[in-house]
């Protein structure tokens, strides 16, 4: 078996810290055995995976497991997709793009509105807004 490297979360008290293994999972055992993290969350299959969960998973009643947070990420991903095609589809094309981690802003360089995109929207927010994708390209 190929031994590359995969994507952890390390608990302990004040911070939850992502790091990248190339050890078997049942291996970073040690990790708690040692006191150096109380649990060891993982493997995650991405990187942005195991960086949502340590700073957004803490006490979060959804994201309990890898695949709630895989999941969010790719629902993330697929949100971009589709607010792009929409965007696409209503004639906007080019952009000038800011990336958070769990936030993506994109401004029709045309015209000037705007597609946001939310990982976790506020309960009077959408997931997917802005005047791109519900109004036509007219610089
Ligand atoms: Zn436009």
């Amino acid at each position: 078996m190929k031994n590359r490297s995969r994507w952890y979360v390390g608990c302990n008290q004040t911070l939850w810290t992502p790091f990248a293994s190339n050890r078997m999972p049942d291996d970073l055992q040690m990790y708690v055995c040692r006191n150096i993290y109380f649990a060891v969350i993982g493997p995650f299959r991405t990187k942005k995976a195991a960086h949502i969960m340590a700073h957004y998973g803490r006490g979060n009643p959804h994201m309990q497991t890898v695949a709630d947070v895989e999941r969010i990420v790719k629902q993330f991903d697929n949100d971009i997709n589709e607010a792009l095609d929409a965007g696409l589809a209503r004639g906007h094309v080019k952009y000038d793009v800011s990336m958070e981690e769990t936030c993506a802003h994109f401004i029709c360089q045309s015209c000037g509105r705007s597609i946001v995109v939310r990982m976790f929207p506020m309960p009077n927010e959408v997931r997917i807004g802005g005047e791109a994708v519900a109004l036509d390209c007219k610089p």
